[in-house]
């Protein structure tokens, strides 16, 4: 998969040099490209950003200077995805990670000030890319790059290989069965006075499987009754209902 990156700080994107990600580029699972926005600026001061029409305060990226900056770097004839990091975009949840994990060339524009000129996502439309305005939550940031390395550490631990262990990927929060992760332990089964459930020191795998699932239903309920909500009622069996 490749991915691009452009920024007026790249050296934000540094940490995608470290733990599995700098892994995955290392050895071409990924191959993900950071620039700097202002190498497609035009003037001596590399300037990319103008007051914004119809007043107000801050400054807004300019089109010309992101319209060639993707020119260069989405794929031709409209095979990218490009997403554009905004408080102001979609919530950015799991769903997107697997969509995105499974493109073949995603360009991520980091805005910065009050954002990107909006003529720049839909003149990407218009030239057939796909188009994500995605946020990373409820709160406003400085700038697209610490939401660029969120989207980019959740999908890319979903690109085959990146992840040890695929089975990790299974059982997480968030994954098919749609609850949280039940609590994990390791050793020393007893600590500071607390100590490891019982059930887990068992070695009985059907009571194991069991507690972990009533944990997961316990702690889904207790912090997200959202995801309980929308969890699908034919796909609980009789024991879920009695938690
Ligand atoms: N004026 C914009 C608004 O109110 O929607 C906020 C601009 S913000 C100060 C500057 C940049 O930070 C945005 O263009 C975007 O790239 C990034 N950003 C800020 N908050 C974000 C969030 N919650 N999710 C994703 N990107 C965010």
């Amino acid at each position: 998969m490749r991915v691009d990156v452009v920024s007026i700080f790249p050296d934000y994107l540094a940490a995608l040099d470290l733990s599995l990600v700098g892994k995955a580029r290392r050895t071409g699972l990924l191959d993900l490209r950071v620039h700097d926005l202002r190498g497609w600026a035009t003037d001596r001061h590399r300037t990319v950003d103008d007051t914004p029409f119809g007043g107000g305060a801050g400054m807004v990226m300019r089109p010309d200077v992101w319209g060639r900056a993707l020119d260069d770097v989405l794929p031709a004839g409209g095979a990218g995805h490009l997403v554009v990091p905004t408080p102001s975009g979609e919530v950015f949840t799991q769903r997107h990670a697997e969509r995105l994990a499974l493109e073949a060339h995603v360009v991520i524009a980091c805005g910065r000030y009050e954002g990107i000129d909006a003529r720049v996502a839909e003149r990407a439309r218009a030239a057939g890319h796909r188009v994500s305005e995605l946020s990373i939550g409820d709160y406003v940031l400085n700038g697209g790059e610490v939401a660029a390395l969120v989207m980019i550490e959740a999908f890319g631990r979903l690109l085959p290989g990146v992840v040890g262990n695929p089975h990790s990927l299974v059982e997480e929060s968030h994954g098919a069965a749609g609850l949280l992760e039940y609590p994990v332990y390791t050793k020393p089964p007893a600590w500071e006075g607390l100590e490891v459930p019982e059930v887990l020191l068992s070695g009985h795998h059907a009571r194991i499987e069991r507690w972990r699932r009533d944990r997961a239903l316990e702690r889904t309920a207790a912090r997200r009754p959202d995801m309980v909500a929308a969890l699908d009622v034919a796909a609980l069996d009789k024991a879920d209902l009695a938690v």
